[in-house]
């Protein structure tokens, strides 16, 4: 395996069914940035089987390599067996960063991975850079419920870990690549105790991390059947309802349609947000929308300051003038 170098940068790719997280894909986009300021090769690591077409997908990404490890301890796709393996690559080739999509898998996985190690792991970064100086890792994340910006180094044990929420970083274009297959790996541990007997999805409907137009309510769209006008435009822009964490919490919304720093980060091409104040801890979820129209009855209201058109008034009234105009 001399194709595989000692203090690369790795982005591991985590698999669903028999397709690749966009969330890897993002990690590789700004990876390749930062593997290219300090001088690392970029390989993208895929436990378990790789779907058809991965490895040349994950080149396309950035990566100058796909490293899959598989084998009998990974049949199903449980944390333990996934880091044991990933720390036995580690150990072997020593990487210098190490990146992690921080979906649930990876949530419970990367910490088992950074313990073993014995290094440091900063989850939930919102961004990724170099310090020219001396090419460490500058993980930032927000800090203190989310008030002030932390940018957190890991000075002296490796591999320099980090974990980015799904959305927060744009997918690259597709670049041209070479590769078209994997470096194999094989991983020849024996299947431990566990079993997965049966997957259920907690969530039904689309993913909002992934939607393309969200229109979200917060507070200040008063009672809980205003939400029908929300749905109503979102149905007709063919898009998905978001919402601020009070709604969660009062059970006008589901989690899953939570914004911000402890729900889902989106990046939308369009938003439109009703009633919707902009504290620090929602801001952290839409830094990605392309476009942001608010509407709040406050004109020094903080969403205001990220919106590209502001509309100063009450979200009712507003909401119900859209759809009649889109009904014309
Ligand atoms: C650790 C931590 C994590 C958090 N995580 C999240 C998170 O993930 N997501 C999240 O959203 N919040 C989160 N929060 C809560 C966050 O701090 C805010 O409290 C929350 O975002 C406020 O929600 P809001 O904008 O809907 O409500 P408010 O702040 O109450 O704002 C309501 C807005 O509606 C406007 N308004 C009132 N009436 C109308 C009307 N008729 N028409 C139009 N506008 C009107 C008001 O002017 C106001 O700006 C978190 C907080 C902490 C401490």
């Amino acid at each position: 395996m001399e194709k595989i170098k000692n203090g690369a940068l790795w982005v591991f790719c985590e698999v669903q069914g028999d397709a690749l997280l966009p969330v890897g894909l993002q990690l590789l986009g700004r990876a390749k940035t930062l593997a290219a300021e300090s001088n690392r090769p970029l390989y993208a690591i895929v436990l378990g089987k790789i779907p058809q077409g991965g490895a040349e997908l994950l080149g396309a990404s950035g990566a100058d390599e796909v490293i899959c490890s598989d084998g009998p301890a990974m049949k199903d796709k449980l944390e333990q067996p996934y880091a044991d393996c990933l720390i036995a690559l580690a150990k072997q080739y020593q990487p210098d960063i190490l990146l992690v999509g921080a979906t649930p898998f990876g949530r419970a996985f990367a910490p088992r991975v950074a313990a073993a190690l014995g290094t440091g792991l900063t989850a939930d970064c919102t961004e990724l850079s170099i310090e020219e100086e001396s090419g460490l890792l500058l993980q930032t994340r927000p800090a203190f419920g989310g008030n002030m910006m932390a940018t957190i180094k890991t000075a002296t044990q490796r591999p320099q870990m980090a974990t980015v929420r799904p959305g927060v970083l744009p997918l690259p274009e597709p670049a041209e690549t070479t590769i078209r297959e994997p470096i194999m790996i094989p991983y020849n541990e024996a299947a431990g105790l566990a079993r997965l007997l049966k997957e259920t999805a907690i969530t039904k409907g689309a993913d909002i991390s992934q939607s393309k137009i969200i229109v979200a309510a917060g507070r200040g769209i008063g009672q809980k059947k205003n939400l029908k006008l929300v749905q109503a435009l979102a149905d007709k822009l063919g898009g998905q309802v978001g919402a601020s964490r009070p709604l969660v919490d009062m059970g006008f919304c589901p989690y899953s349609s939570q914004i911000g720093q402890t729900g889902y980060s989106v990046a939308p091409d369009l938003l439109i947000c009703c009633g919707i104040s902009g504290a620090v801890q929602h801001l952290a979820g839409i830094g990605g929308a392309k476009k942001v129209i608010a509407i709040n009855t406050d004109p020094k209201a903080p969403i205001f300051a990220v919106a590209d058109y502001q509309i100063v008034g009450d979200c009712v009234t507003v909401l119900e003038h859209l759809l009649q105009e889109l009904d014309k």
